[in-house]
């Protein structure tokens, strides 16, 4: 917590992982604008972002979103961004396989590297490519289950499920004490 946390509201730092391409960015962007942008550019580096929502118990809650760039040759970057994050999403594109497995490397990465307390979700994002689906829901929700994270599939197209990732998120938060 970086100061300005209390009871009532809470800041946070989060952390976006996951394969290039897998729509990191274009969740951030429709989450904090509404928007979605296919021609959106390749994050480089990292890039940041913040967005507060209103919880019903009226809490607030201010991310503080370090979206990632997943190519390799920024991977020795990574540590920089999830180190001190209460929050880490690791995101994988339902049509690749390959970005799944490596949703499953970065998972093992923050349960050794990251905060002891901190909260992980699984994210199967391009949730309106049901026809090209290649990773079960089936199986996404079993990996989340043995990993003790947070699961769902979302599309950050369409906007399903956007929202929602962020209020369970905000929900499962440790809350300081009073
Ligand atoms: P990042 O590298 O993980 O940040 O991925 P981007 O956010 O840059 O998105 C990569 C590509 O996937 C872009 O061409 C997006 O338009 C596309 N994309 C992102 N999210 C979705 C989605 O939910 N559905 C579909 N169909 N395409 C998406
Ligand atoms: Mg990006």
């Amino acid at each position: 917590n970086g100061g300005d946390s209390d009871a009532k509201n809470l800041r946070v730092k989060l952390v976006l992982l996951g394969d290039s391409g897998v729509g990191k960015s274009c969740i951030v962007l429709r989450f904090v604008r509404g928007q979605f942008d296919p021609t959106s550019k390749v994050t480089v580096g990292a890039s940041f972002l913040s967005q507060t929502i209103a919880l019903q118990d009226s809490t607030t809650v201010k991310f503080e979103i370090w979206d990632t760039a997943g190519q390799e040759r920024y991977a020795a970057l990574a540590p920089l961004y999830y180190r001190g994050a209460a929050v880490g999403v690791i995101v994988y594109d339902i049509t690749n396989p390959d970005s799944f497995h490596k949703a499953q490397y970065w998972v093992k990465e923050l349960q050794k590297h990251g905060s002891p307390d901190i909260v992980l979700a699984l994210v199967g994002n391009k949730a309106d490519l049901q026809e090209k689906r290649e990773v079960s829901v089936q199986d996404g929700i079993e990996y989340a289950e043995k990993n003790g994270m947070f699961f769902i599939e979302t599309s950050a197209k369409t906007a399903d499920n956007i929202n929602q990732l962020f209020e369970e998120i905000a929900k499962r938060l440790p809350r300081p004490s009073t």
